[in-house]
């Protein structure tokens, strides 16, 4: 099962593909992954953004990249040895930060259109202002990614990118406890034995 985790920055992603990676791994082959990679195209990605050294369409292009060296060198060989592959964005976020930078969501759609479908993505939808108010707790200054009207716009694609892509919309307001309950029971539905 490949299991996909997306939403704007401080939607509470990463902290709930943790929690789910912690408790499928009881009883099963697991691996929790994120996108952009720690490799050298996902860290050169990183580095280009940090010091705003790339426009938008060169970072999905090179976002691209990174996937399918992704897809080829971890996700496919885990989930052929029968692992659940947990993973900390992906495609989705292409699209969905791609078009809120001003580009094309049709070539967007193309560009990533042969990488492999998630079993199950989970976007989740959270009130920028709210989502920023966690970042800073977290950590002091704003990066691109994390400007408000920007993470507005952003929100918007992913609650429409999220119907027409068949994810689940999940409500990141909830409490931590709560949400992690709701992702196990639709991944219990999805595959009963987990
Ligand atoms: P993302 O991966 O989407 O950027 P994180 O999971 O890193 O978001 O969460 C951002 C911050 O918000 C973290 O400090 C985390 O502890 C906190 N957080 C995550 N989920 C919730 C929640 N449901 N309620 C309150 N705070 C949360």
């Amino acid at each position: 099962m490949f299991i996909s985790f997306e939403g704007i920055d401080g939607s509470g992603k990463t902290t709930q593909a943790k929690l789910i990676y912690d408790e499928l791994r009881k009883n099963h082959k697991c691996v929790l992954t994120r996108e952009p990679t720690q490799g050298d195209i996902g860290n050169f990605v990183k580095k280009l953004i940090k010091r705003k050294k790339i426009n938008p369409m060169a970072a999905q292009l090179l976002f691209a990249a990174d996937r399918s060296f992704h897809l080829e060198n971890l996700i496919k060989p885990k989930l052929k040895s029968n692992n659940i592959v947990v993973t900390d964005r992906y495609y989705l976020s292409t699209i969905a930060y791609g078009k809120a930078s001003g580009l094309n969501e049709s070539w967007l759609e193309l560009v990533n259109s042969r990488f492999l479908k998630p079993d199950i993505t989970f976007v989740f939808d959270i009130d920028p202002k709210v989502a920023i108010r966690r970042i800073e707790s977290r950590r002091k200054g704003t990066a691109y990614f994390e400007k408000l009207k920007f993470l507005k716009t952003t929100r918007n694609v992913y609650r429409r990118l999220a119907r027409q892509h068949g994810c689940y919309m999940i409500d990141g307001s909830q409490d931590i406890e709560t949400i992690k309950e709701l992702l196990l029971l639709i991944i219990k539905h999805h595959a009963p034995i987990v």
